[in-house]
């Protein structure tokens, strides 16, 4: 792989691609409403979709493979012996075997994350399967998040949407923002509201919210026949609801309120309906971790008193890369996801250091963790600075460090929309919010690198670096190099270097954080 400055621009080309491809292929979808279930897999196409029982065998979801295969092309021959199974499909070859798990394809092994299995006669594949076998099989892009019940498959852009609540006197305010434009249809289902969204793939940051107040417990997103819908749950019977939709289709806005008292009830007006579940947290702030950003805070009380003095900002550390995501390979070797993620453990306990920081790391582990993960782990901790660290092929001599900040799709100024708040710009777009902070903070970094001897430093820069798309923070990436086939990654794995480095970005912070910079 390539730096950031080289191989990210492509990305957003084939984004607003799939986008276009993705709005002429709408319209042509109808599909019958069925119970809603929690044991479904979806298959999104970018003209249809299809729905496959997923097995749950030792905590791994298992899809069946033939069926899979169906979907996507055809079986051309089929044998089957005790413990193995080879198929003919399209111009390939695959062979598994039971307990096993790898799979052979053509001449490659690859190796999934849990064992192939044969379960009730039926052969059965884990999740990862999608993207480590399916999309080298089709050659299509295939868009999968490990533990989700829904893969894209080919040119599809799927949106996301934030929720934030809000409490007012005599109801709850409810607001989605979507990425793209859905449409709403309302049902009352079994005392729950259920909006149906239309044909748009929708790929929620989070699966469900929950809350505590006297009239929204939970909203819930499903889309296990195939419909991706809002399922709302009321804290009590008796509520009414008014969803609306505005923003040409982007913003959904439902109110959940008591109906107008037919006749007084001086006493009981005030408290919360009896069948309230979660009254006696009336101190909590309604909304859950699981929240979207912008949710932090809802107008009214401040949150719980917090014991031990104000809590200290959040630094969210971003290793890139991970898992079956190497990254960029130096000529001896070493990988960037290792490299990076040693060098964030050295910034992070740089920082903690200080005293002056709480850190949240966005992978742990070797991870294959999507940007959206990323940003949704930064936002849902509230970070107050967001850095995520690259090493690539920067061309010169190493070692060499490159900042750079969030550089937009050019699809509009920050606040071109002439709407100052920040609650309703779209999460793909939140780091805009930031830009100007976050050039602060690639400067304040850049001048105190500048004083490290041996060290080639690039100016600050911007580059369409899609993991600080989504992030709500002061958001910065680091990439050092060179770290690419040609050269050994000595330098970059030296630990003077490493230390030097997370030293001097955890006194930029500090310096930030006291107003000194
Ligand atoms: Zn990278």
């Amino acid at each position: 792989m390539q730096s950031l400055r080289k191989h990210l621009p492509g990305s957003w080309h084939k984004l607003l691609l799939s986008l276009t491809l993705l709005i002429s292929g709408l319209g042509l979808l109808l599909w019958p409403v069925r119970t809603l279930r929690s044991d479904n897999f979806v298959f999104y196409f970018p003209t249809s979709r299809r729905v496959i029982p997923l097995e749950v065998i030792d905590s791994v979801q298992y899809l069946p493979l033939l069926p899979v295969l169906n979907l996507v092309g055809t079986l051309n021959a089929l044998t089957e012996r005790r413990n193995n199974l080879k198929v003919a499909f399209g111009d390939s070859h695959i062979e598994l075997h039971d307990g096993d798990p790898r799979v052979r394809l053509d001449k490659k092994t690859l190796i999934l994350a849990a064992p192939v299995r044969v379960s009730n006669g039926k052969w059965m594949v884990p999740g990862d399967f999608l993207t480590t076998v399916l999309a080298r099989l089709t050659n299509q892009d295939v868009e999968y998040q490990i533990g989700t019940n829904r893969v894209f498959i080919g040119n599809i852009k799927p949106s996301s949407f934030t929720l934030r609540m809000e409490q007012e006197s005599n109801g709850a305010k409810l607001t989605f923002q979507f990425t793209d434009k859905v449409t709403v249809h309302t049902e009352s289902v079994n005392g729950q509201w259920v909006m149906f969204l239309g044909d748009h793939p929708i790929q929620p940051l989070e699966q469900s919210f929950h809350f505590q107040n006297p009239y929204v417990s939970e909203v819930r997103f499903d889309d296990q026949d195939g419909l991706p819908k809002l399922v709302i749950t009321p804290s009590a019977g008796g509520l009414n609801f008014y969803p609306e939709l505005s923003e040409g289709g982007k913003t959904l806005r439902a109110e959940v309120s008591k109906p107008a008292p037919a006749q007084p009830s001086p006493q009981t007006a005030k408290a919360p309906p009896p069948a309230t579940p979660s009254s006696t947290a009336s101190t909590a702030p309604p909304v859950t971790p699981g929240s979207a950003p912008g949710t932090a805070a809802p107008a009214g009380p401040a949150g719980p008193a917090s014991p031990a003095g104000p809590p200290l900002p959040v630094v969210a550390l971003d290793a890139g890369h991970g898992g079956e995501d190497n990254g960029a390979r130096s000529r001896d070797g070493v990988l960037e996801k290792e490299l990076v993620a040693q060098l964030v453990e050295r910034v992070r306990q740089a920082l903690l250091t200080t005293g002056k920081f709480r850190i949240v790391m966005t992978r742990t582990g070797d991870a294959n963790v999507t940007f959206e993960q990323r940003a949704v782990a930064a936002n849902v901790a509230g970070a107050a600075y967001f850095l995520t660290f690259h090493a690539g092929d920067l061309g010169g001599g190493s070692p060499e460090v490159a900042i750079y900040t969030y550089q937009s799709p050019g699809l509009a100024s920050p606040s071109s929309e002439g709407r100052a708040n920040p609650f309703f710009v779209a999460w793909d777009r939140i780091q805009e919010n930031h830009i100007d902070q976050s050039r602060q903070l690639a400067q304040t970094i850049e001048r105190d690198l500048a004083v490290l001897a041996g060290v080639t430093l690039d100016p600050p820069t911007t580059a369409p670096e899609r993991t600080l798309r989504s992030v709500n923070a002061p958001a910065v990436a680091i990439e050092i190099g060179s770290l690419s086939p040609d050269v050994d990654a000595g330098p970059l794995t030296d630990a003077a270097f490493q230390l030097h480095l997370s030293s001097i970005v955890a006194e930029a912070l500090s310096a930030l954080q006291a107003g000194g910079a």
